[in-house]
């Protein structure tokens, strides 16, 4: 089994990939670890700049740096890489709240939007893996459902017919952004094994 390092101080993001993972890899946070500012362009930079400033504190350790954020195309990409900071307060209800506002009066495929989930996994400051997942959906007129975090309870899932809020952790994971980051990362994982 291998030990990963998360590039987060968020507990819960770590349980939720250390429960996709499962007998894969054990997901860990490192205590003295504090995440560097996200100045990168994209998801990908962020992802690679959380996972490397990790890698310096714990060269000898696999990280993992995970970026992701909400798009829509219709609002020019917003929020993207700034999804966790839309509003001013960074408050998933008030996030929501911009975000349907910014959307009034869009109709139709003017709310189409897709999550996006960026993963680098690197060791000694070496990136050994990277891979992106995405889903697509729709922002809901209004918020509905009590599960999940940040955009979910707007974040319409057409082949579910619901949003991701009134989807059970399981099949958000199954169809997610993350949960299709992860799924790749796991099978490299399991195809390198034998290389260790
Ligand atoms: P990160 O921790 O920098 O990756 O922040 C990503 C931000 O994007 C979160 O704070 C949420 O606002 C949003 N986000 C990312 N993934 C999800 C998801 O699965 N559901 C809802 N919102 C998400």
């Amino acid at each position: 089994m291998f030990r990963i390092y998360l590039a987060s101080s968020n507990r819960h993001k770590a349980e939720e990939i250390g429960e996709f993972l499962g007998p894969v890899a054990r997901i860990l946070i490192y205590p003295a670890y504090r995440p560097p500012l996200e100045t990168g362009r994209d998801f990908r930079e962020n992802a690679l700049i959380k996972a490397r400033s990790l890698s310096r504190l714990i060269p000898a350790e696999l990280v993992l740096g995970e970026d992701s954020g909400l798009v829509v195309p219709y609002l020019g990409g917003a929020p993207g890489i700034k999804s966790h900071r839309f509003s001013p307060s960074g408050e998933d209800l008030d996030n929501i709240e911009k975000l349907l506002e910014a959307l009034k009066g869009a109709r139709g495929k003017e709310r189409r939007a897709y999550f996006v989930s960026y993963g680098v996994l690197a060791r000694a400051e070496r990136v050994l893996w990277e891979g992106e997942g995405r889903v697509e959906g729709l922002i809901a007129e209004e918020p509905g459902g009590e599960g999940g975090f940040g955009y979910d309870p707007v974040f319409f899932y057409p082949p579910a017919g619901r949003t991701f809020a009134q989807l059970s952790r399981q099949e958000k994971n199954r169809v997610s952004h993350r949960g299709r980051m992860l799924s790749l990362l796991k099978e490299f994982l399991l195809n390198w094994e034998g290389k260790l």
